[in-house]
């Protein structure tokens, strides 16, 4: 099968949000200094759909877009974009990324045909146990100096760089830090998400000076100027990595982590952290082999673990490839969904059991776990007419497959899922045919809270993203020093005898994962153009009780098979995706959500 033709630009929607109507009193910070915009201010407008030649950049932000196509513009690649556009949402979106965090890095390389990954998962400090959180609250873990992984950022950026880039990291990172300088418009989304983190933010010193400038929220349609993280990204630039994981920086990250800067008067414990300089030091941005299944005939290239996504969104479609999803759709919309949740149900089952750091994975599970023979013997528990009782049991991905139903209980599932909405994804392709999506993240919305005094970012609490109270110190999530978290981030791309056709991912926690599969299905699947399928209304069945669906997802079919549902957690919404599809000739259609997270921003280098 090839990818379906659609129009491309069905369901396409552009937001428009021109700064100069916004307005609001001026507001001077202390540190993040905060400003009534000026009317000409830039880079508010936001497109959802981009059709055209040369290059694109898919991201949530308009900044972040514009950095990545100018230096698309400018003969960069796709690497070179992704980068700039990344250390750009560090300064636009410092709640959800930033060289605080990690994430996940994957590139289609032209030249080699072949589809390369990075894991810039931050790591447990080693001497982390799998103790080390039991008896925390949830709560108390994140607002800790424990929560905090070493970042795997940076080094990210300078290894894809060095690798398969052609600028420099002061290059890459030249229009990050001139966004950081002159500031970028304050709107809804990021005077919501401030709001939504005002308790904490306020008892941390330096978190509270930079994000409550003036001791407030900042106003929407305020200019928010970040001039420490400029000066951190130009130092970052001009002394090397090596500034942060065995310099001053690493130093000040490491005093941050061990003795929180918090507020004398605040009544919250912020607990120290483990992290030493050696640990910072010891850090590695991995090359892994990407998961890869097959697909109607398509290749599906995704990350590996530490990640869960490649492995969970592959075994989900390897157990749908048994159904002609297409087919069933045309006939019936509810019986076609109702195959992706039970699906999506089973992948998960397996994901909690089976899967977490890779050195606390069995030996040769992952490649189990994605074969189609596993799949299809989990396919056998898959009931076309009814809903399965939630927990489903987990399969046994032991190499010998047979039609039996049998299962083994999945542990996980007792395990209350805080993985948060948070992250940002971002997509780029170049016009020599490379392609990078990248998924990152500080975790949740915020991340510990703790900023780096006087560095203009905030700290992720990816550890929170470890089974916090395991039942076995064995257990593949549990915590362990010099481990790295399980995540869901997914960014994923699809090739048709080797060359992209599709590129695509998600912010969401554990919901990344079904998001991402619900957009390929939409796309692949049921026929929908890619803007349709970013924009569909999403439904996400993680193997437990309930189905989490969005308010316009129709739920009333699917509740005769026994599905029931509830709201996603505020806002409401899940996964604010971007993607970019290939055509033939060249052309490119990039896409980003139209209105969730207040939408996103898609551009090609030379428009239709
Ligand atoms: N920590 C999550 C993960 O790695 C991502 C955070 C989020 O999306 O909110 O999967």
């Amino acid at each position: 099968m090839t990818l379906p033709r659609r129009p491309l630009l069905a369901a396409a929607t552009a937001l428009v949000v021109p700064a100069a109507l916004l307005t609001g009193p001026s507001v001077t910070g202390v540190a993040g200094a905060a400003e009534r915009a000026p009317a000409a201010h830039r880079a508010t407008a936001k497109q959802a759909t981009a059709v055209g030649r040369g290059g694109a950049v898919s991201t949530v932000d308009p900044e972040a877009t514009r950095a990545g196509l100018r230096v698309l513009r400018h003969g960069g690649n796709a690497v070179d974009a992704a980068v700039a556009a990344a250390a750009t949402l560090g300064v636009t979106e410092p709640y959800s990324t930033g060289i605080g965090g990690g994430g996940y890095f994957v590139f289609y390389d032209a030249k080699a045909h072949r589809v390369r990954t990075i894991d810039g998962r931050e790591t447990a400090p080693m001497s982390t146990t799998a103790d080390t959180y039991r008896g925390l609250s949830f709560d108390e873990a994140v607002n800790s100096g424990l929560s905090v992984g070493v970042p795997g950022t940076a080094r990210t950026w300078s290894r894809a760089l060095h690798r398969w880039g052609t600028l420099d990291l002061a290059e890459a990172l030249a229009p990050a830090t001139a966004v950081a300088r002159r500031g970028f418009v304050v709107d809804q989304t990021f005077r919501d998400q401030t709001a939504s983190n005002e308790a904490r933010f306020r008892d941390i010193v330096p978190t509270r000076e930079l994000f409550l400038p003036g001791g407030q929220l900042p106003v929407v349609g305020s200019v928010f100027r970040n001039p420490a993280l400029a000066d951190t990204y130009d130092r970052l630039g001009r002394k090397g990595v090596d500034w942060l994981y065995g310099g001053r920086l690493g130093r000040e990250i490491v005093h941050t982590v061990q003795v929180p800067p918090k507020d004398p008067a605040a009544t919250r414990n912020v607990r120290p952290g483990l992290m030493t300089a050696a640990d910072l030091a010891r850090y590695r941005a991995v090359r892994r082999a990407p998961t890869h299944v097959g697909y109607r005939g398509l290749g599906v290239w995704g990350m590996a673990p530490s990640s869960s996504g490649g492995s969970t969104v592959g075994e989900a479609l390897n157990i749908l490839e048994n159904v002609d999803l297409g087919a069933v759709y045309r006939a019936d919309h509810t019986k076609a969904l109702h195959d992706y949740l039970e699906a999506s149900a089973l992948a998960f089952a397996d994901r909690g059991k089976y899967v977490g750091a890779p050195s606390s994975m069995q030996p040769g599970v992952l490649g189990q776990l994605t074969s189609q023979g596993f799949a299809d013997e989990r396919f056998c528990s898959l009931d076309q007419t009814k809903a399965a009782t939630k927990p489903v049991p987990a399969g046994t991905p032991d190499g010998s497959y047979d039609t039996n139903c049998d299962g083994v209980p999945d542990q996980s599932a007792a395990v209350a899922d805080h993985e948060g909405l948070s992250t940002s994804h971002l997509t780029t392709a170049d016009r020599w045919g490379n392609v990078v999506t990248y998924t990152l993240t500080i975790e949740q919305t915020g991340g510990s809270a703790l900023t780096v005094p006087g560095r203009g970012f905030l700290l992720n609490n990816e550890l929170t993203d470890f089974d916090l109270a395991p039942a076995s110190p064995t257990a593949p999530n549990a915590p362990g020093g010099g481990k790295r978290p399980r995540s869901s981030m997914s960014p994923t791309i699809v090739t048709d005898h080797g060359r992209p056709v599709l590129a695509t991912g998600s912010p969401g926690g554990s919901t990344i994962i079904t998001t991402v599969l619900q957009v390929l299905i939409d796309r692949l699947d049921f026929g929908m153009s890619l803007p349709q399928a970013v924009a569909a209304p999403r439904a996400s069945q993680r193997n437990t009780a309930d189905v989490q669906a969005e308010p316009a997802f129709d739920r009333a079919g699917l509740s005769a098979y026994g599905h029931t549902f509830v709201d996603p957690p505020a806002p409401g919404e899940i996964g604010a995706v971007t993607g970019i599809e290939f055509r033939s000739g060249g052309r490119m259609v990039a896409v980003a959500e139209p209105v969730r997270r207040g939408g996103g921003d898609a551009r090609v280098v030379h428009p239709r």
